[in-house]
This record gives C-alpha cells, sequence and structure tokens, in this order.
C-alpha cells in the first residue's frame, strides 16, 4: 500500500486530540438500538415502498412451463447474467418486482440522481453496445436506459416477468430442476436459478416518535413522487413553489438531492445527523477520445484500470483520475483484508493521510459556507470512508441560500419526534408541507438472505436453516451444498468494491461458465462440503484486522449503527482485483469440481 504524503505530519499530540474529537462525535450519534432504530417501509408503511412508476399492471395468465435458467431481479446483476447467458444460447426468464429492468436505477429517479462512479468505468458492457456517455458522472435516467438498451440487445424482454416477486424456490430432486412460485400464482420449472436480488434494495424508515401521526405530504427518495412535487430528476419540481420541505438525510442521496430542493421549493429544511464528506465533484463533458472510446476493448481497459487503483494494486497510469482514485490509499480500509501494522511506521502514515485528506474536506466546507455555525455543523468528524464518501459541488454552497435552513439533529441522535404538522428537533416544531425520507435502505433484507425468498434445497432443506445454524457456507459466495444450480450473486464470500457493477460484470461471466460446464458435463453445479470449508478459511484470513476500523467509526450501515462489522467472514479478503483473478484460474484448471452427476432419474 502505498500512502499519500503529507505535507504535515501530524505530532502524536495532535493525532489524540484528533481520535478524542472522532470518539466524542461518534458518541453523540450511537443509539443503543442500532439497527433496531429503523422500521421498515412494509405493513403500515408499506404505501413508502410502492411502485409509483408503473401505472396499473395488467393482468395475465399465471405461468407453469419450465425454463433453462431463472434470474431473480432485474437489475444490472441481473441483466448481466442474463446477457452472458443469452450469448451461450441458454433460455432466460428475469422475474422481477419493478415494472422494468433496472434495479437500483428503475427505483431510484430522484432530483439530481446520477452515479458519482464515472461514467465510461460504471456503465457495463460499453464495449459489447457501442454506447458511449457523454458526461464523466451519469445521470440517473441515462443509466436507467443503459440497463434497458443491453436488456433489448440480448433478448431478455422476450421472457421477461415484470411487477412480478418470487416467493418460493424450491428443489425438485426427482425433475432436478427448481419450482419457482411468485406473487402472480405462477409455479414454473427452472434447471438453474441464479439470484441477483441486490443489498441496498428496501427502502428503511426512521422509527422517529409520532412518525404515523405527520398528515404533511412525504414519501422516500426511492419512490420519488412527481405527480405531487412536478418536475423531473433535471429540476423543474413547480409543486413545490412556496411550499415548506423538509428532507431527512444527508448521506450519498441526500447530497445529490438538497440542491435541487433548495433550487425548487419555498423554504427547505435539512434535518442533519451527521454531515457527510463532500469532496470534489468535477463534472463535465469528455468526447469519446478523452474517454479512450477510439479503441476496442476500451471500457474493459478503462474499468480495469479503476478497479486496480481502488482496490489499491499497483496500476502505471491513473486513467480516470478522480477523487476517487486520489483517495484509493485511504479506500483500502473497507477491504477485510486492511491491516492496521503490516508494514513500519504505518500507523503514523496511514493517520497523516487520513488527517490530510479531512482535514482538505473540512476545511473545503468553511471556505464554501458562509454562515460560520452552519460551516461548522457540516464538517465531519470521522475517519475517511467511515461513511459512504459523497461528492458535489453544489450540495454546500445551497446552504449559503436564505430559503435553506440546516437543522442538526446530533444532539438528540436524530430527530425528536414528528407531529401532524411537521418534524421536532430540540424543542423546536418545524412546521412541514412535505417530508422528504433520504434516510436509506435495510441491508442483508432482500432475497434469499431475508425469509422473504425461501429457498428449499436437496431433502427439503432450508437455506436460512443452514444459515442459522452453520453461518453462510458457499464456494466463492456463488453455490452451496445441498442447493444444486442455484448460483447466487451479491458480496457475501465473493467480492465488492465502489464500482459494483464491474464486480457484477465479473459474476454474471462466472454465473455463465457455471451454467456452460454442467451442461457441457451433464452434471449439476454444487460445491462438496471440503470445498466451503476450504473457501471459508480463506475468507477469513485478515478479518479481526480490519474490524478496528469499523468499530471507531461514526455509525451507519458499514458498521451496524456502531456496532462493528457483523461477525464472521463476509468477502473475500484480497480485495476484487485478487478475487476474480482467483476465479478466472479456478475456471481455466478446476471447474470440474464443483460438478455432481445428476440424480439417475432425469439422465
Ligand atoms: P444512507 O443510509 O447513506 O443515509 C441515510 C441518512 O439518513 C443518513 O444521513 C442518516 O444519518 C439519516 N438518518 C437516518 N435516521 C435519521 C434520524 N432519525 N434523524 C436524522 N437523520 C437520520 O442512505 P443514502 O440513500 O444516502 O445512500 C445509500 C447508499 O446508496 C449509499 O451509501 C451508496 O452506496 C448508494 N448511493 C450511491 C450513489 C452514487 O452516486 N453511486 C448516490 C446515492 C446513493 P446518520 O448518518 O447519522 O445515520
Amino acid at each position: 500500500m502505498t500512502l499519500p504524503q503529507c505535507d504535515t505530519p501530524p505530532t502524536p499530540q495532535r493525532t489524540a486530540g484528533l481520535r478524542e474529537r472522532y470518539r466524542i462525535e461518534r458518541e453523540r450519534r450511537v443509539r443503543p438500538e442500532g439497527p433496531g432504530q429503523y422500521r421498515s417501509a412494509s405493513a403500515e408503511f408499506g404505501y413508502f415502498a410502492a411502485d409509483p412508476y408503473t401505472g396499473a399492471v395488467p393482468e395475465r395468465e399465471p405461468l407453469h412451463d419450465a425454463v433453462d435458467v431463472a434470474v431473480v431481479g432485474g437489475g444490472f446483476g441481473g441483466i448481466l447474467a442474463g446477457a452472458h447467458l443469452r450469448r451461450q444460447g441458454a433460455g432466460v426468464r428475469v422475474v422481477e418486482k419493478g415494472g422494468d429492468f433496472g434495479g437500483t436505477w428503475y427505483w431510484n429517479r430522484y432530483p439530481g440522481i446520477h452515479c458519482d462512479i464515472e461514467s465510461h468505468v460504471y456503465l457495463p458492457m460499453l464495449d459489447e453496445t457501442g454506447y458511449v456517455p457523454e458526461w464523466k458522472y451519469a445521470p440517473g435516467e441515462e443509466i436507467r436506459c443503459h440497463a434497458v438498451r443491453i436488456a433489448e440487445q440480448f433478448g431478455l424482454y422476450e421472457d421477461a416477468l415484470f411487477s412480478t416477486a418470487v416467493t418460493s424456490l424450491t428443489w425438485d430432486e426427482t425433475a432436478q430442476q427448481w419450482v419457482v412460485a411468485t406473487d402472480r400464482g405462477d409455479e414454473f420449472r427452472a434447471t438453474y436459478v441464479i439470484t441477483a436480488t441486490g443489498t441496498l434494495t428496501e427502502p428503511k424508515l426512521p422509527g422517529i416518535p409520532g412518525i404515523e401521526e405527520y398528515r404533511g405530504h412525504t414519501f422516500h427518495t426511492s419512490r420519488w413522487d412527481y405527480d405531487y412535487t412536478g418536475g423531473s430528476p433535471e429540476g423543474g419540481m413547480t409543486g413545490l413553489a412556496g411550499k415548506r420541505v423538509g428532507v431527512v438525510g444527508t448521506g450519498a442521496t441526500g447530497v445529490q438531492v438538497v440542491p435541487m430542493l433548495a433550487e425548487d421549493a419555498g423554504h427547505l429544511y435539512v434535518f442533519q445527523r451527521t454531515p457527510s464528506s463532500v469532496d470534489v465533484r468535477g463534472q463535465r463533458r469528455m468526447t469519446p477520445q478523452e474517454a479512450g472510446a477510439d479503441r476496442r476493448g476500451w471500457a474493459a481497459e478503462r474499468r480495469e484500470n479503476f478497479l486496480r487503483i481502488v482496490s489499491g494494486e499497483h496500476a502505471e497510469r491513473d486513467l480516470v483520475a478522480d477523487r476517487w482514485t486520489e483517495s484509493a490509499a485511504l479506500l483500502e480500509k473497507l477491504l477485510p483484508g486492511f491491516r492496521r501494522d503490516g508494514e513500519p511506521d504505518f500507523e503514523v502514515a496511514y493517520e497523516a493521510a487520513d488527517h490530510a485528506t479531512m482535514t482538505a474536506i473540512r476545511d473545503r466546507v468553511a471556505a464554501e459556507v458562509s454562515d460560520p455555525a452552519t460551516a461548522a455543523a457540516l464538517q465531519p468528524w470521522y475517519r475517511y470512508a467511515c461513511k459512504r464518501p459523497t461528492f458535489s459541488d453544489r450540495y454546500l454552497p445551497a446552504f449559503n441560500r436564505d430559503d435553506v435552513t440546516l437543522v442538526d439533529t446530533a444532539d438528540s441522535h436524530g430527530i425528536e419526534r414528528m407531529t401532524a404538522r411537521g418534524v421536532v428537533v430540540g424543542g423546536v416544531e418545524y412546521e412541514l408541507d412535505c417530508l422528504v425520507f433520504a434516510t436509506g435502505f435495510s441491508v442483508g433484507v432482500s432475497g434469499i438472505t431475508s425469509g422473504k425468498l425461501p429457498v428449499t434445497g436437496r431433502d427439503g432443506v432450508r437455506l436460512l436453516d443452514v444459515r442459522a445454524q452453520h453461518g453462510p457456507r458457499t464456494l466463492h459466495g456463488f453455490t452451496s451444498n445441498g442447493f444444486p444450480n442455484l448460483i447466487q450473486m451479491g458480496s457475501l464470500q465473493n467480492a465488492s468494491s465502489v464500482n459494483f457493477t464491474h464486480v457484477l460484470d465479473e459474476q454474471a461471466v462466472h454465473a455463465a461458465a457455471l451454467v456452460a460446464a454442467a451442461e457441457e458435463h451433464c452434471a449439476v453445479v454444487e460445491p462438496t462440503r471440503e470445498a466451503e470449508d476450504a473457501w471459508i478459511g480463506i475468507c477469513a484470513q485478515g478479518a479481526p484486522d480490519h474490524e478496528w476500523f469499523h468499530a471507531e467509526c461514526t455509525p451507519g450501515y458499514y458498521n451496524r449503527e456502531g456496532r462493528g462489522r457483523p461477525n464472521g467472514p463476509l468477502a473475500y479478503p484480497h480485495g476484487a482485483v485478487a478475487f476474480h483473478d482467483l476465479l478466472r484460474r479456478w475456471r481455466a484448471e478446476n471447474i470440474i469440481e464443483v460438478l455432481q452427476a445428476r440424480a439417475s432419474a432425469s439422465v
């Protein structure tokens, strides 16, 4: 790991003082309930999760047929798996809760939405589709349309089921098929099932006392109510003219939405508990030549270069050259394999680099926000990447407007309570016509990890029971003993990266290769218990060293609201680049090890 130089290395006294400040700021925000402080957008709050983008869902007859591959989820994971499978001639049926493809980008359409990872590395399959984004950071609608573009190009619409949720997956040993049941009465069969159900999919609400009493208009950012606000993701929300609007939450979503609401609301109240680190954005148009898009294979090369840099690997050049890559050394803390003391003087160098970066971010707030008290409240006091870093050139200046008020809720650990008229903080009631929740998503509750989608494998064994008893057991995160031909996408015992679409594309390639190998050898895909044990052992390496960072961080979903990481190995510890290399070698040399003979009845 090469840490950036720091001009003013902190003295031991300054470092101790800074750590103490971080500890105090963390304590101001930790809540004893941890993740239990939130409520899910279900039951009486179910309307917060309803689909505002697709009108009445047309009736259709339930399906009782058979397909080669069922893919659960139509976000980028499912789309990429479907695309790679279609390339090798498999029949694919994608089942998706939303009314179209897009996943995150279907649901999140709030004003100002962009992806803060460079468009040329974030948008997958640019080489295959020939599409070249115009802006360095793509608007959400462009990303959603690209998802649709890939789905169209690879024929995924033909057999897709939208506005449909898979409700159970059950292995039929005799037929050697999965039975896929849905909430639309379908009960069809699939030789293979790929789950691509995402991680941050279920909107969550703060469990603020009195939240149910509020009588003004309210919605979650991931279900934007344009019928009420008017306008589009580009702004123009005429419905908010003269209205008192509140927004709860200043994470990556809040930072993007606040400048847009500031433009259009009569008065905007931003209810903040923890300020984000808001770094330089640098949005601009880029020519195809500048992105290198005049060469074959340019997109794969560029995103590999980005992945290498943000994973702490060596790269000759930094092609993307933005604040992600410039802060890459500090992102390594997010890797399970990150070690506190692997090199001489490491800790001093690390503290110095972190100090320099966070000082620059705090100084930027002071330079951009004219009211000193507001600026002080907007300064983040924690280590870089304790919370997801954000990037904006419009967020901080929004607080210089007379019609924008920052309401700091840290001393009351968040909003105190809600009334029929509005929000109470520090004993003051803020009357609001509309309250927008930019309060994020529940983690680890979607798909097969949640119980909402029960998976029953061979001999009636339930996947959730196995996990409850033995913890997650997989080979490479994809496959589990007792659950033949079930391929799981996601970061569990797999890899993760800030550029998650790249990880998903590698996963999709792998999933398609597993299916191809099983078809070629007339087998099922299923690891042995020994292979799972070996993989769990590899994932466990380095995990204990990683947790000090999260334990000292301000609360958020990265550290289970201040409780540190969940026990047990979660991801491959040595980063996505090493993981992808490992998978490539394994596919070339050992893929046959994950194949088992099909039960004789079906052969
Ligand atoms: P987050 O979970 O990151 O933020 C939720 C916000 O709600 C926090 O500011 C939180 O404060 C606040 N909050 C929660 N409860 C209360 C309360 N009781 N009172 C006051 N404030 C409260 O959600 P986001 O939607 O912002 O982001 C989720 C993820 O989505 C990101 O981490 C990122 O992975 C992704 N994303 C990516 C983007 C991109 O450009 N690539 C853009 C937007 C999102 P506190 O911090 O104190 O808990």
